[in-house]
């Protein structure tokens, strides 16, 4: 084991995987890692595993650590096994101070690195220029745009991207409340809370969450909690 990258060293053997995962997806913030460290490149240590164990699903939403936000596999493509399997969910468990640290802690420390592009549909709308995700939703936007018209009512009147909230009836920040998140058309979208039952349900066609998948997002449709318009700028999930 060397170095991930050029500015990126490992600084033990046993690194866990999700930590390399990390400092792959975010050279701009993260220095190095070893056995249950994870160090910024400001100097901001973050521990891995917090030693707590037995953490139910809801514990692991309400009180993660780093590892428990690695501990699921995102499967990238079409080969994934639907429905999701109960609390099968990778991504949805967020380790807040993580985010906060990158995207900014409070609506106006986000605001100031929010900038606009131009979606599928020639609207414009704002995301986070951190880390390269508007960059990369920009590139998302103009190959969706080139997908056959009837993908394009999916990709209109877009449910939104940045706005500082918690996730409906919970204390957890919303990854939208960094600019990292967009919700497409809420008209074909299913929303385990709209439906208030944990049937799966799904209208988005996966030709449009290959594209996102491409550029760096992730689609809550992978979810057990589905929530099939959400896509999230989650590069540590998606290097496989
Ligand atoms: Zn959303």
């Amino acid at each position: 084991m060397g170095a991930v990258n050029d500015s990126n060293q490992i600084n033990a053997k046993s690194v866990p995987a999700g930590l390399i995962r990390l400092l792959k997806a975010y050279p701009d913030f993260l220095d190095s890692a070893d056995e249950n460290s994870l160090y910024w490149k400001d100097g901001t240590v973050m521990i891995y595993d917090d030693g707590i164990q037995g953490k139910s699903h809801d514990e692991m939403l309400d009180d993660p650590d780093i590892e428990d936000m690695m501990s699921q596999e995102y499967e990238k493509g079409s080969g994934w096994s639907s429905p999701p399997e109960e609390n099968f969910e990778p991504g949805r468990i967020r380790y807040e101070p993580f985010f906060k640290k990158m995207y900014g802690s409070d609506a106006t420390d986000v605001s100031r690195n929010i900038v606009s592009i131009e979606w599928a549909d020639g609207s414009v709308i704002q995301f986070s220029s951190i880390n390269g995700a508007a960059d990369s939703l920009a590139k998302a936007a103009e190959e969706l745009s080139r997908l056959p018209a009837e993908f394009q009512k999916y990709l209109k009147n877009i449910g939104g991207t940045f706005v500082w909230r918690n996730i409906a009836g919970t204390d957890r920040l919303s990854n939208h409340s960094f600019g990292t998140a967009i919700d497409i058309n809420t008209k074909y979208s299913d929303y385990w809370q709209w439906n208030r039952n944990m049937t799966y349900s799904n209208r988005i066609p996966f030709e449009i969450v290959e594209v996102f998948e491409k550029y760096g997002f992730i689609w809550g449709g992978k979810w057990y909690h589905y929530d099939t318009m959400h896509f999230e700028f989650r590069p540590e999930l998606l290097q496989n």
